[in-house]
């Protein structure tokens, strides 16, 4: 049938949304499915900052990627990087174009919401042995608990030996949870608000029972919890105080819907873009300008401390580049980063049907439409936006276009309804052309996050085209 004037009309006119699985071929979905089964080991063995960092640094190296301090001088077509104190990744491959004509950058974070030990975590009471903790980014506290945990990290004692600490993910490992109140005796908490339902010192995590066989001795649980770890690592009670032991769910990463279209994890805020970049960065061999992947910590708490996006450590790893290609002099370093342009690849918010009301339908992100542009982030009138320029935002959408690649533009919820914000900021504001380009994620914060894995691998394509251009 001939298609009427209007219909003509509105295909020319129109933006219409719909989603990247429409019409897609059998190999592309068989493409996608394959990259997200990579992209769901890749969430099992890593939950925390510090496994992030270990696995970047192996996927690096096998990709032909040599530790920048090893490295005397650099052309184009070398690969190098930076593990940052064992917690942030910095990653370059050296492009043709002169370093000072710009860089390609990409960036995003390793750490992810989650409940940290206290530096005296352990106690006993009433019987039972719990550990303290105080908890890490934005949660919501009354999802943790009541949930399968682990414990993740390392103790680092004084005589500078530092023992790694991974329980709960074998299946012979015991796991730890934290206790919630049963529905028979919750009548005064029930009536409390969500938010104040669960109090930060209520995330106790239980962690024994068994009292040490002595009958002379006070706090035996206690006592026999410290021989248990004694035996394990050689540690006392005071080597808690200089530990970094993160506490995670221990839910592995699945599969999502009886059509395997979407992924549930821990963590994809802001693995999910992490991979990407780390993926899309490999791949490369040749390119045009030096493409630079970004993995910081603490973006979750505000991108603060040495191993945070604010860390000098970054604008040290571009000069390293310069002084190593020789291509270092007054003001490179500066020049070289106001002219480059960067993808801030952080996750945002899809729309949830369930609580549509947050959002502004016409300007959400929808989940398997593909990577979400947002222009801008923030919160009540554009308040801590870097806010890419009009300009910048043509030139990302010209490459994805050039490169028939699906991806939406969104704000994040309605005007005044809250907000959030990402990394885009303190690169823009060292004079590079930033915008933010994630994967939507539906129950972001939450110990079970979901992406679409239409998105997850349209990620991978997306980055690799921005550091092609
Ligand atoms: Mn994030
Ligand atoms: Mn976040």
């Amino acid at each position: 049938m001939e298609k009427t004037n209007g219909e003509k009309l509105r295909e020319k006119l129109f933006d219409v949304k719909h989603s990247g699985f429409e019409n897609i071929s059998d190999e592309k979905k068989e493409r996608i499915f394959d990259f997200c089964n990579e992209y769901i080991s890749f969430l099992n063995s890593c939950k925390t900052e510090r496994e992030c960092a270990l696995f970047s640094e192996k996927l690096l190296k096998d990709n032909g990627f040599e530790n920048i301090e090893n490295v005397k001088s650099l052309k184009p077509g070398d690969k190098v990087y930076y593990i940052n104190r064992k917690k942030a990744v910095y990653a370059a491959v050296i492009g043709n174009a002169m370093l000072e004509e710009g860089l390609n950058l990409i960036g995003a974070h390793i750490d992810s919401p989650r409940l940290d030990l206290k530096p005296n975590p352990l106690y006993e009471t009433d019987g039972l042995a719990l550990l303290k903790t105080h908890y890490y980014g934005g949660i919501k506290k009354y999802q943790w608990t009541a949930i399968p945990l682990v414990i993740k990290g390392v103790i680092a004692k004084s005589n500078g030996e530092v023992v790694n600490v991974n329980i709960g993910e074998g299946m012979e490992d015991p796991i730890f949870t934290i206790t919630d109140l049963l529905p028979h005796l919750a009548a005064k908490q029930e009536k409390k608000s969500l938010g104040d339902g669960i109090a930060g010192e209520d995330l106790n995590i239980l962690v024994g029972s068994m009292p040490y066989n002595d009958e002379k001795v006070s706090e035996k649980v206690k006592l026999n919890i410290l021989n248990i770890l004694n035996n394990k690592y050689g540690i006392t009670e005071k080597d808690f105080i200089s530990a970094e032991l993160e506490v995670v769910p221990a839910f592995p990463a699945r599969s999502l819907g009886f059509d395997g279209s979407m992924v549930a994890a821990y963590g994809q805020d802001d693995r999910s873009c992490a991979y990407a970049t780390l993926r899309a960065l490999i791949s490369l061999d040749n390119p045009c300008r030096t493409s630079i992947a970004l993995l910081a910590d603490k973006e979750e708490i505000g991108s603060v401390g040495n191993t945070g996006m604010y860390s000098a450590n970054f604008e040290v790893f571009i000069a390293n580049i310069l002084d190593k290609a020789g291509q270092n002099g007054h003001n490179v370093l500066e020049k070289t980063l106001c002219n480059s342009k960067m993808l801030s690849s952080d996750v945002t918010s899809a729309a949830d049907p369930t609580y549509a009301d947050v959002d502004d339908k016409y300007n959400a992100a929808y989940l398997g439409h593909g990577i979400a542009l947002c222009k801008y982030t923030g919160s009540r009138g554009k308040g801590g936006a870097s806010d890419a320029n009009a300009e910048f935002v043509a030139k990302v959408r010209h490459i994805l276009d050039k490169n028939n690649l699906t991806y939406q533009m969104a704000d994040m919820g309605k005007v005044d309804e809250g907000g959030g914000g990402t990394i885009a900021y303190i690169l823009a504001n060292k004079g590079i052309d930033v915008i933010d380009c994630g994967v939507p994620v539906l129950s972001m914060h939450a110990p079970y996050e979901v992406t679409s894995k239409f998105d997850i691998y349209n990620a991978y394509e997306v980055y690799k085209a921005f550091y092609q251009d």
